[in-house]
């Protein structure tokens, strides 16, 4: 049995068929991203086996795209806590609440799963430079990859990215450069360059390479090993470019398609902030496609994506699990951080905030139903944002008087 069933990469859309064995970008007939295929039938391991492995993402390694194991490039991401959360549950009038920390990353988002993968594999193929444009944590793991697999990192972000993944990307030697603009135009900026580069330079933007996904599919792996080998009623997750969702959605299905899951797929629900959601309208109008957001604005920054190339994918995994798409305000998402801290002693990025205030609009308008097992994503860290909670603390002289509360 090899290190990895990847057999090719295939277009979603007019399902041409490539050779995974070179360098792939987009679909060269329609532009599409590609998606990773593996040959289920020549994966002879089973759960029990994976149990016995360390614990991180690379224990899933048939099912990942690098070939050999001395080519994996490894922080030691992956096998994150999946944590139940008691009194949140009981106030959003839930029996069964889990929350996955993907906080506790390397690097402090889930990025570092696509970046360990994308890493991993574009260097096993040959790749020496790398260029992405990023919201801010992408760049911050692309770059901390890209030093520990020795690869050179150009990393473009909007000059409003939270700072501290700008301080992550300079540590890690990664090429900064900031742009007076959105992601949209950082993206358009590196695929310009790129172009330029006569194949020197290898554009790593969301999708646009097919093994970030792969490594963000491993989220779904986790959570259903976690709850022994079966699968929630919901996920709700945060979504921007999308990958997470799409990767959640094909990991499902590849662990169905292997029969180490049976069972219908959990409903998957896409939740945007108000002002930056067009999967929101693109589902409501039950569209296959979504439109360019103008003026996009959130202070959730991951989830600040006016139109994803991967838009499609994320629709179709919602119609195609009964799922639905949800936009909150900053106000409420800004308000379960707090929340969430204080009931659980999670301090959860703005975006895995997101995912409470959406559970609690889907729960008051009877979708998810109070038996029903929930799992929400906090895609990363609250530390990466320290702005999202305002303090407000007394300081004391040095001689002065401690006075402790009465109570
Ligand atoms: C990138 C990011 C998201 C959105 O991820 P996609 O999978 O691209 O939709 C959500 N939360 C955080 C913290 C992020 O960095
Ligand atoms: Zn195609």
């Amino acid at each position: 049995m090899s290190y990895s069933a990847l057999q090719s990469c295939r277009c979603p859309r007019c399902h041409a068929e490539y050779d995974a064995t070179t360098l792939l970008g987009l679909c060269r007939s329609c532009g599409s991203p590609l998606l990773a295929r593996y040959d289920l039938d020549a994966v002879t391991v089973g759960p029990d086996d994976i149990a016995r492995r360390a614990a991180d993402l690379w224990r899933y390694h048939e099912l990942l795209p690098v070939s050999a194991p001395e080519h994996v490039v490894t922080l030691g991401e992956g096998m994150t806590p999946l944590l139940s959360a008691p009194r949140l549950a009981e106030e959003l009038g839930l029996d069964r609440l889990w929350v996955k920390d993907e906080g506790a990353l390397p690097t402090g988002s889930f990025k570092a799963r696509g970046a360990a993968v994308g890493v991993s594999r574009a260097r096993e193929l040959g790749a020496q430079r790398i260029v992405l444009p990023t919201n801010g944590n992408a760049g911050a793991a692309w770059s901390t990859y890209g030093a520990r697999a020795a690869l050179d990192v150009v990393v473009v972000m909007p000059v409003d990215a939270p700072m501290i993944t700008r301080v992550e990307t300079v540590a890690t030697g990664g090429d900064l450069r900031l742009v007076d603009g959105l992601i949209s135009d950082a993206g358009r900026l590196v695929a310009a360059a790129v172009a330029k580069s006569s194949g020197r330079w290898f554009d790593v933007s969301t999708l646009k390479e097919p093994y970030r996904v792969e490594g963000k599919k491993t989220m779904a792996f986790e959570i259903v090993e976690q709850l022994g080998w079966r699968m929630p009623d919901v996920i709700v997750y945060p979504t921007g470019g999308g990958v997470g969702l799409i990767g959640i959605h094909k990991g499902l299905s590849e662990l169905v398609e292997l029969g180490w899951l049976t069972g219908p797929l959990p409903r998957l629900v896409a939740v945007q902030a108000e002002g930056c959601a067009p999967i929101v309208r693109a589902f409501e109008a039950g569209a296959t496609e979504s439109e360019p957001w103008p003026n996009a604005v959130t202070t959730a920054f991951g989830i600040n994506v006016p139109k994803a190339l991967g838009d499609f994918l994320v629709l179709e995994a919602l119609y195609a699990t009964g799922g639905t798409a949800v936009a909150v305000t900053d106000d409420e998402l800004l308000g379960d951080v707090r929340l969430v801290g204080q009931m659980e002693g999670m301090f959860l990025c703005p975006e895995g905030a997101a995912t409470v205030a959406a559970t609690r609009r889907l729960i008051g308008q009877g979708w998810i139903s109070t038996d029903e097992e929930v799992v929400l994503l906090n895609t990363g860290a609250g530390l990466v944002y320290p702005h999202s909670v305002p303090v407000e603390a007394p300081t004391l002289a040095a001689d002065g008087v401690l006075v402790l509360p009465a109570t």
